[in-house]
C-alpha cells in the first residue's frame, strides 16, 4: 500500500519500483482484483500520481508501472502531445485529486514521433496533432547531438510536452513553482519494459 500523503520522492520511488517488477517479470498486480473495485466505488478515487503517455497500445501504462485500480490517473494521447483538453484533465488531477506528482512519458519506436520526422503529409486531423512534434523534429535535425534523430526527437517531445503542460495550464505551472507538483520526464522502451527517467 501507499500513503495517500507521500512526498515526490516517495511516489517516484514506487513508480521506479512498480517498473524495475514490471521489467523484470516480477510483477505483483497490486490494486487489481474485485474487493478495491467495490471499495473505490464508495470510497472515490485517490490516485497517487497522473502520468501523460502515448496511445499506443504497447504503453500499458498501469501495467508498466505495476499498479491497479485507482492508482494512477493516466492521459493518452497519440504523440504523449499535451494540448489544452489534455492539460485540464492534469490539472484536474493536481487541483482536485492532489496528485503530486506527473510523469510526461514517451516511447521508443513511436509512431507518431516517426510521422513527424517523414516529410510525408497525413490528413489535416493528423497534421493537428503532429504539429508541436514537427516543430521539435525541425529544431532537432539541425542541432549536434547523440543518437538518431528519431531517439533526439522522441526525448525532446517529452520536454516540449511538458512544457506544453505549463503553458496551457496555469494552475498546474503555479503548482510546479510552488514545489507541491514534480512533473517527471521518462521514455519507456519497448524493447526491454524499461522506464528511462530523464532530467527534468
Ligand atoms: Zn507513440
Amino acid at each position: 500500500m501507499y500513503d495517500p500523503n507521500a512526498s515526490a520522492e516517495e511516489t517516484l520511488r514506487l513508480l521506479v519500483e512498480g517498473n524495475r517488477r514490471f521489467a523484470s517479470g516480477a510483477c505483483r498486480h497490486p490494486n487489481t482484483d474485485l474487493a478495491r473495485v467495490i471499495e473505490l466505488s464508495t470510497s472515490g478515487q485517490k490516485p497517487f500520481a497522473a502520468v501523460i503517455a502515448c496511445s499506443d497500445s504497447r504503453v500499458p501504462v498501469e501495467r508498466v508501472f505495476d499498479r491497479g485500480v485507482g492508482d494512477l490517473f493516466v492521459v493518452r494521447e497519440a504523440g504523449n502531445v499535451c494540448g489544452t483538453l489534455a492539460a485540464a484533465s492534469l490539472e484536474f488531477a493536481v487541483t482536485v485529486l492532489g496528485c503530486g506528482v506527473i510523469v510526461v512519458m514517451g516511447h521508443t519506436g513511436c509512431g507518431a514521433v516517426q510521422a513527424a520526422c517523414s516529410a510525408d503529409r497525413q490528413s489535416d486531423t493528423v497534421e493537428a496533432l503532429l504539429h508541436p512534434i514537427r516543430e521539435t523534429a525541425r529544431s532537432e535535425r539541425d542541432k549536434p547531438g547523440e543518437g538518431t534523430l528519431e531517439e533526439r526527437v522522441t526525448s525532446a517531445n517529452v520536454m516540449r510536452s511538458a512544457w506544453d503542460l505549463e503553458r496551457a495550464s496555469p494552475a498546474v505551472a503555479d503548482a510546479r513553482r510552488a514545489g507541491t507538483l514534480v512533473i517527471a520526464p521518462a521514455v519507456y522502451d519497448l524493447s526491454t519494459g524499461v522506464v528511462e527517467w530523464l532530467e527534468g
